[in-house]
């Protein structure tokens, strides 16, 4: 391809990226395609001469668009987000034209420091204490996993990473019954098995219950088990529950246990004033992730993860083949010592592009504006008899079910299922479920960039009247 002919089929996907951008909301939400289709439609072999960008453009409308569900559209309440916002788009443009694989300073000593700057920016935008140092990981698996191997490195004094896992089946680490479920996969994966991840039972609210935790690690004790790591979440995955970080951090202070805290979405809204009482008890928090990826317009993939002791981590992951070897080593961040992999992409361009176009003012604007429109849907999901709120509303997630005189819970499950089905099979909205307690839960989430009170009035109205007419 020329330059020339690069310029023109950018330009024109630039045009096709801001259509998208202005009328995502037209697509149906998620996609109904059904299993098989895309790559059914797919050739079984590549070409072996070389075709055009026309040509692959074209496959992609027809091929590829049917297959997409639509995160962007303000009408996704799904999961969590993974919202973009344009600046972030425009950076990450630039981060493709770069090119740059940033696993040493010395391969882009820019993409290391910025890196760094960035990682300050947002210690101090979400309030946490300036000794924590912060490196930008993949997702919030990778952190928490980096997290519960340095955890297990420093209880066993760095002799698991030289003698391998023999003895390993007495560490134990705790999270709560609500916690995600990247903490079993960490803990398998660290070698301390799933066996020895104790779950802790919740308080009313669905927060960790630090009595319990208390009795759990002294019964442990007590069997020869060694208290290795607790996971605490700030807004769990299923009703944003904010597990009490200042009761569960004097235990570990007190027990010598590592504190992981996992703010993967709600560690955004720590950068409104108000919403800082959930990291009250910082002081013990030995490490902590939050996703700038979901909830903070940031592209996919950006999780910050900060440590308070950065060198457990670099010690924990560390290694010198001969050809990383560098006259700069020590004197600067080489941010592969710091997490799994090796290879890392630029990743601060866009969080920087964000926080200075929207401004940290503009970032809590929008914040406390999904906030707002999930406090106000759950006040017209409370006016009506038919339906009824799940879980308190903390920040942006309203967990709800529709309900049905004399119906018994198994017959609500069924009942709500069938609903939720229903309302994703239209493709006006998207939303997921949880259960707890035995309950089936829908879960509304209203965070997406750009979604509106409008949006989520028409979606409810929607949802009612589906609701009510379904066959009961
Ligand atoms: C989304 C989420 C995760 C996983 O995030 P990834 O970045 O996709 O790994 C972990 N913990 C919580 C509480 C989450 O909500």
């Amino acid at each position: 391809m020329t330059a020339g002919e690069f310029s023109k089929f950018a330009h024109e996907l630039v045009e096709w990226m801001a259509r998208y951008m202005e009328n995502v909301e037209s697509y149906p939400v998620k996609s109904s395609v059904s299993p098989g289709e895309i790559f059914n439609r797919l050739p079984d072999h590549p070409p072996s001469e070389p075709e055009t960008f026309e040509a692959f453009f074209e496959d992609f409308n027809r091929i590829i668009l049917p297959g997409i569900t639509h995160w962007q559209s303000p009408n996704f309440y799904a999961y969590f987000p993974a919202n973009t916002s344009p600046p972030s788009i425009l950076a990450e443009m630039l981060t493709a034209a770069l090119g740059v694989q940033c696993m040493i300073w010395e391969t882009s000593p820019a993409a290391t420091e910025l890196e760094e700057k960035m990682m300050n920016w947002l210690r101090d935008m979400i309030g946490l204490p300036e000794y924590f140092e912060g490196v930008i990981q993949d997702t919030a698996s990778t952190s928490t996993l980096a997290a519960i191997i340095a955890a297990r490195e420093k209880i066993t004094a760095f002799a698991t990473n030289e003698n391998g896992l023999y003895n390993l089946n007495k560490l134990r680490v705790y999270c709560s019954q609500q916690a995600h479920s990247s903490v079993d996969k960490a803990v398998k994966i660290a070698g301390i098995g799933i066996r020895n991840l104790v779950k802790i039972e919740t308080r009313p609210d669905y927060s960790l219950d630090p009595e319990k935790l208390l009795i759990a690690i002294e019964e442990d004790k007590k069997n020869g088990f060694i208290p290795c790591c607790v996971v605490a979440t700030l807004g769990t995955t299923g009703v944003t529950a904010i597990d009490p970080i200042r009761e569960i951090g004097e235990i570990c202070s007190r027990e010598n246990i590592w504190l992981h805290v996992d703010a993967a979405l709600a560690g955004t809204a720590l950068i409104l004033p108000e919403f800082r009482w959930m990291i009250n008890g910082s002081e013990f928090i030995n490490s902590f992730v939050f996703n700038p990826h979901k909830w903070m317009f940031t592209n996919f993939d950006c999780s910050a993860f900060f440590i308070k002791d950065a060198n457990t981590l670099i010690r924990t992951f560390e290694i010198l083949p001969e050809y990383l070897k560098t006259r700069t080593r020590g004197k600067v961040n080489d941010y592969r010592d710091w997490g799994v992999p090796l290879g890392r992409r630029f990743r601060a361009l866009k969080l920087w592009c964000v926080i200075r176009l929207y401004g940290v003012k503009g970032l809590q604007n929008m914040i406390r504006n999904h906030i707002s429109i999930a406090r106000e849907l759950a006040n017209l999901i409370s006016l009506e008899p038919d339906f009824e709120l799940m879980a308190p509303v903390t920040l942006n997630t309203v967990c709800f079910r529709f309900k049905t005189p004399d119906a018994d819970d198994d017959r609500l499950n069924i009942l709500n299922e069938k609903l939720n089905h229903y309302i994703n099979d239209s493709g006006k909205l998207y939303l997921t479920h949880t259960t707890v307690n035995g309950k089936y839960i829908l879960r509304m989430v209203t965070a997406q960039t750009n979604v509106t009170m409008n949006h989520v009035k028409k979606s409810w109205e929607f949802i009612k009247s589906t609701a009510r007419s379904m066959n009961y």
